[in-house]
């Protein structure tokens, strides 16, 4: 095996560069992100990465007007289930976009968001 081990760490570190990159397996051809240790399909652990285009649209958000800790000051802010255009769903923060814009379907793109030392998966206009 020459291919790169994508773990949740080198997971982030792509986010923070500003790439997503899902895990593909190489036995039965599963899409799984963020990367798992094996194969939720067939239990293998093949796995090859493959780069996301960042696209997708809403499938499902939140509102979040409680922050938790750490996060006072922040709210309100949402979070969204976007189903990529690949196919796998990724949750992220919502980010340059008016809430009561939001809605199932909404097209968003992937964007980083470094904040002090922490990198989270976000989404803002498409
Ligand atoms: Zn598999």
């Amino acid at each position: 095996m020459t291919e790169r081990v994508i773990t949740l760490k080198s997971f982030f570190e792509e986010v923070r560069a500003g790439r997503l990159t899902a895990i593909r397996c190489g036995q039965c051809g599963e899409l799984a992100m963020p990367p798992k240790e094996f194969c939720p399909a067939c239990q293998e652990r093949k796995w090859v990465s493959v780069p996301l285009t960042g696209e997708g649209a809403i499938s499902s958000f939140t509102v979040i007007r409680v922050a938790p800790r750490g996060h006072a000051g922040e709210t309100p802010y949402a979070v969204a289930v976007v189903k990529l255009t690949e196919g796998v769903s990724l949750l992220g923060r919502v980010v340059d976009l008016p809430l009561e814009s939001l809605r199932v379907g909404l097209p968003v793109r992937f964007r980083p968001l470094v904040k002090n030392e922490q990198t989270v998966v976000g989404f803002g206009p498409a």
